[in-house]
């Protein structure tokens, strides 16, 4: 109303001179219409204001924020819910604020991700947007929060602008997004992971139609073309790979072989077999169903396992010819043969050790411990050696055996004698070969014998029984170097009968070989010390060896021969120096100088010998000294 009224007033004081009547009218009219104006003024104010109340409301009522711009690009009016999504730029949101304006202010207060850092070309763009809006646009906030403009135009060139809060819906996107990518991603895993596999792969579906094979399926079965074979029956595969003659187990039947592989594929349930292809291939294929009533297939290539069960097949074969072969052997040997393992139990043993060894026969079994079988027949009195002494025994031939070293030999409780040898093999074990040597053991005993009488033979007299020249010469050389050694004096007294050849000559042959022998009786009979010998030396000349006698005793010695001889009393009625039989002795006393022989002796005992002779006979003469040394 005021409006209205003061320039109506203005008006009326401006028409002050003209005449009261037209005045009056004139007023009149001008009211009138001014009246009408103002009453239509009003009229379309309150309809103008109750429109934009109305738009108001609606505004409120749209679910999204909303705003409107007239021709100009100024904001006319926006909703409530406007202003809160905006609350950066909520305070310029006037009627009449420009567009321009309000996107300045956004871009500037850093709310708009897309604006940061090049703030211009955002405006720029975005101005460019509302004024030719064509598609709603996604516009992401620095409060983590997206909002869809929708922008259109209004038929009088104003803009109407809603903008809706899609943050929920942009995040579940983007989850299904990434959910679609780790998908995407999980598939190529997966075909990367099945192809790397060593292990060829194949599913049908609940059709029998492949749905998923992996690479080492296409190079086990190369005549197939994996790519282009999705989708195919397997049947029609199974024809092709045996039209190619890959299958070397259908090779020849192929049809019956289809048929019953169509069949058992036909049943539910697994299946696990052993298939040869070409190659040569051994393939060992599992088909498992799974609940969606698939078929899976994994082949697994058993080729080495294969062959090297083969190869350990035949290994195994020619080791036991090779183990019948040996234990051929042993029981064709003569001797008796036993193996204990690395833990000295017994491995095997042949028939010879058995007869051998008959009371431990029924012991004899693989596994029986070297020390149990040592102890039954140590027990039982089988070994002669071991009679009263059995541990002791048991103790020694436990180490001989564990240690072995040269054969031993074992007397036996029956008399038998065993020769036992044996050794260490490489792998720990022990090898005993028996061999029964009794016969030898008898022969070789014999044979000692037969040589000690040998021995006692060539080193005796057989005349008179007593040592003979070489005996002498043996026990001379000894005591020699043992004198020496020792320093003791060594005695030598050479005896020789006085005139035997005309005893001989008087009485006869044999009865001096008769009167030899009571010589050599009573020579013997007065030389009894250990190490003291009397020998025949040749003829009818004895010697008396006597260690460890000096001159003196020497003298006793021949001394008390001479007395013998002469108490003997044995005639000797040719003699032409007595009536009786007599000798003469040389005696040789000294203690030895190793650096000298032994003739030394003999010859100087000779020598006195040599003068006894020459002075009467009957009597002994002692070698003046021991001769220069050499
Ligand atoms: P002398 O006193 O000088 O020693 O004189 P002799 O006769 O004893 O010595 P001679 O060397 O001249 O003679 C030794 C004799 O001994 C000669 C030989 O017939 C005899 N004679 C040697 N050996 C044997 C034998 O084994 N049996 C017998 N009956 N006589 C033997
Ligand atoms: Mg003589
Ligand atoms: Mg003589």
């Amino acid at each position: 109303m005021v409006m209205y009224e003061q320039p109506v007033m203005a008006a009326l004081c401006g028409l002050g001179l003209l005449g009261s009547l037209t005045v009056a009218r004139l007023f009149s009219q001008t009211l009138s219409l001014h009246q009408r104006r103002f009453a239509q003024l009003h009229q379309a104010l309150q309809a103008e204001q109750k429109t934009r109340q109305s738009l108001e409301a609606a505004f409120e009522v749209i679910p999204d924020a909303a705003a409107l711009y007239d021709a100009d690009d100024r904001l006319v009016l926006c909703s409530e819910r406007y202003r809160k999504m905006n609350p950066v730029t909520a305070p310029l949101m006037q009627p009449g604020t420009s567009f321009e304006q309000i996107v300045r202010a956004g871009a500037a207060s850093g709310e708009v991700v897309a604006a940061l850092g090049r703030e211009e070309d955002w405006i720029t763009q975005r101005l460019e947007e509302h004024r030719h809006p064509r598609q709603d646009s996604l516009q992401s906030l620095s409060d983590n929060r997206w909002v869809r403009i929708s922008e259109r135009r209004t038929p009088d060139g104003g803009l109407i602008g809603l903008r809706t809060d899609v943050t929920e819906f942009v995040r579940q996107q983007q989850a299904l997004e990434a959910a679609q990518q780790d998908a995407q991603q999980a598939r190529r895993l997966l075909v990367r992971a099945l192809d790397a596999l060593p292990t060829a792969l194949e599913i049908f579906d609940d059709n029998d139609c492949l749905v998923v094979y992996n690479r080492a399926l296409q190079r086990m079965f190369p005549h197939i073309d994996y790519p282009v074979s999705l989708g195919r029956k397997f049947a029609d595969m199974a024809e092709e790979s045996l039209r190619s003659g890959i299958v070397i187990d259908a090779r020849g039947q192929e049809e019956r072989w289809l048929s019953q592989r169509l069949q058992e594929r036909a049943e539910k349930g697994n299946r696990t077999f052993l298939q040869q292809l070409e190659g040569p291939l051994w393939v060992q294929v599992y088909e498992r169903r799974t609940p969606e009533n698939y078929i899976v297939a994994i082949r697994l290539d058993v080729t080495d396992m294969v062959q090297q069960r083969q190869a350990l097949q035949t290994a195994q074969h020619e080791a036991q010819q090779a183990r019948q072969l040996l234990q051929d052997a042993i029981e064709a040997l003569p001797e008796g043969l036993a193996v204990f393992d690395a833990d000295d139990r017994l491995l095997l043993c042949n028939t010879q050790y058995r007869v051998m060894y008959p009371k431990l026969a029924s012991m004899l079994q693989p596994g029986r411990s070297f020390d149990e079988l040592l102890a039954f027949e140590a027990a039982h009195g089988h070994y002669a050696q071991a009679l009263g002494q059995e541990d002791d025994w048991e103790t020694v031939r436990r180490r001989c055996h564990r240690h072995p070293g040269p054969p031993m030999v074992v007397h036996m409780h029956d008399e038998r004698w065993l020769r036992v040898h044996e050794r260490r093999t490489a792998e720990n074990m022990i090898v005993g070969v028996h061999v029964d040597v009794t016969e030898l053991i008898q022969k070789e005993q014999q044979l000692a014998t037969a040589n000690e009488l040998l021995a006692t033979l060539s080193a005796t007299d057989g005349l008179t029984g007593l040592h003979n020249r070489r005996s002498f010469d043996e026990a001379i050389a000894r005591e020699w170097q043992r004198c020496a050694r020792h320093g003791l004096p060594l005695a030598l007294l050479l005896v020789d009968i006085d005139h035997f050849k005309l005893y001989n000559d008087h009485y006869g042959h044999l009865a001096g070989d008769d009167c030899l022998r009571r010589v050599a009786r009573l020579l013997a009979a007065d030389v009894r010390r250990a190490g003291d010998l009397v020998a025949r030396y040749g003829g009818e000349e004895f010697v008396l060896l006597l260690p460890g006698t000096d001159d003196l005793g020497a003298r006793e010695t021949a001394q008390r021969c001479l007395e013998r001889l002469r108490t003997e009393n044995i005639p000797h009625a040719a003699s032409p120096t007595s009536q009786r039989l007599s000798m003469s002795i040389g005696i040789a006393a000294w203690i030895p100088q190793a650096q000298n022989q032994p003739h030394s002796l003999i010859n100087a005992a000779d020598n006195a010998l040599y003068h006894a002779k020459q002075t009467g006979r009957a009597q002994y003469v002692m070698a003046s000294s021991q001769p220069e040394l050499l």
